[in-house]
């Protein structure tokens, strides 16, 4: 079978091996839907790992490969968050080969990159992503160029080289790393192995569905609550719930809160705006360099899914990020202060629930009968040490 991309805005189709990143017309690209497989009963059998959910897919039955790239990644757990916030989990995506939920995506793209027989892929990030590319890249036999902000953490940048990964530091923001990526790839003709505009990067991510969905024994959660720059862990487990309804397995869908950062946060004031559009925000600032995503690719698709699932944007401060990443610190979870964004929207709405003029759905979440899992993505180890030692006692004073 062969998968085709599919643009989201003119639905013009395109063959993945011609290397196109983004319609003519400017659209961002999705994997056209194809059918689903899904049995608990032969998952379940399975190794653990994403790859027990392989029928689920975009890749033939024949391909193999996958067995060299895997490193495990994926079936996470889901912890009980404890006496204070009862039927709340959270999600351990930081226990990941390369210790964040990025290795779901880069190991289907790297997969992907190596089945169409690439040898060379250039990409662009602010950290985790490029770390997770650059060591399934290598898995796969495969050359990786990163274009980073200069401001990265200094581990991600060391990590992603000692993959064997060339790292490109820019000067600037990074829109700036990306611009630089973009025009490689466009004067090359090389592989856009981004985790924005390239697709297979959501069919990896769309198993954070599958295997919430499996460790509530074919239910689903309520409430999911996720971080929002770029949106793949947006889009991804939309993906992932669209095809379980198609397969008949659940019957609706979780609502899905996504946190922004206050100091960068585009999706939720085009939420509140009740736009269909996100226009571009300045970045002023924020602890949780992971979202700082001030104008993202896919904002159209990422608030259509957002309002399909009857769930919404909210912002958290930057307060509220360091006394959510102190109180995970202080339960034995290490995250870096981007992981801490989830769980500190939650708490914030939580408070804002009661509230009619910040509510945001009919129905409010209701704690205690109602279930709900907040993803905690990556881990506080390859966070630059100021960012989470030095810069929130700033945002104390
Ligand atoms: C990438 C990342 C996110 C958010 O991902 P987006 O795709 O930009 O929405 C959240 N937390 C961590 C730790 C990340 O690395
Ligand atoms: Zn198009």
């Amino acid at each position: 079978m062969a998968f085709q991309f599919i643009c989201s805005i003119c639905h013009q189709k395109y063959d993945p091996a011609s290397l196109v990143w983004r319609c003519s017309c400017g659209g961002v690209l999705d994997v056209a839907p194809f059918p689903v497989h899904f049995s608990l009963e032969t998952t379940q059998k399975r190794f653990a790992g994403l790859w027990r959910y392989r029928e689920a897919l975009p890749f033939d039955s024949s391909f193999t490969d996958w067995q060299q790239i895997t490193m495990g990644e994926g079936s996470t757990p889901l912890l009980a968050a404890g006496a204070a916030l009862p039927s709340v989990f959270l999600k351990v995506e930081y226990l990941m080969p390369t210790s964040s939920y990025k290795d779901r995506g880069a190991v289907v793209l790297m997969a992907k990159a190596r089945e169409l027989g690439v040898r060379r892929v250039v990409c662009d990030s602010s950290g985790n992503a490029g770390v997770a590319l650059a060591a399934y890249a290598t898995r796969a036999g495969i050359d990786c160029e990163v274009y980073v902000p200069a401001s990265a953490s200094a581990k991600k940048l060391k990590q992603m080289a000692e993959h064997g990964a060339t790292v490109h530091s820019i000067q600037g923001t990074r829109e700036d790393a990306a611009k630089a990526a973009i025009a490689v790839v466009e004067q090359e003709n090389l592989f856009y192995a981004s985790h924005i505009y390239n697709p297979f990067f959501f069919q990896g991510t769309k198993t954070y569905a599958f295997e919430i969905w499996e460790q509530f024994e074919g239910r689903v959660p309520d409430l999911l609550v996720v971080p929002v720059g770029n949106g793949t862990l947006v889009l991804g487990p939309y993906y992932g719930f669209q095809d379980l309804l198609a397969a008949g397995l659940i019957k609706t869908m979780p609502r899905i809160l996504a946190v922004q950062a206050e100091n960068c946060a585009p999706l939720a004031r085009a939420f509140r705006e009740g736009a269909e559009v996100a226009q571009p925000v300045v970045n002023e600032g924020t602890i949780a360099e992971g979202i700082a995503i001030a104008a993202p690719a896919r904002n159209r698709q990422i608030l259509a899914a957002i309002r399909e699932s009857q769930g919404a944007i909210i912002t958290v401060a930057e307060a509220d990020i360091v006394a959510a990443h102190r109180e995970l610190a202080r339960s034995g979870l290490y995250v870096e202060p981007t992981a801490a964004v989830a769980y500190a929207g939650l708490s914030t709405y939580l408070r804002q629930a009661d509230d009619p003029e910040l509510s945001i759905r009919r129905e409010p979440f209701r704690q205690g009968t109602q279930t709900a899992v907040v993803a905690l993505t990556g881990s506080g180890l390859k966070a630059s040490p100021e960012s989470i030692l030095t810069r929130p006692c700033d945002h104390d004073n």
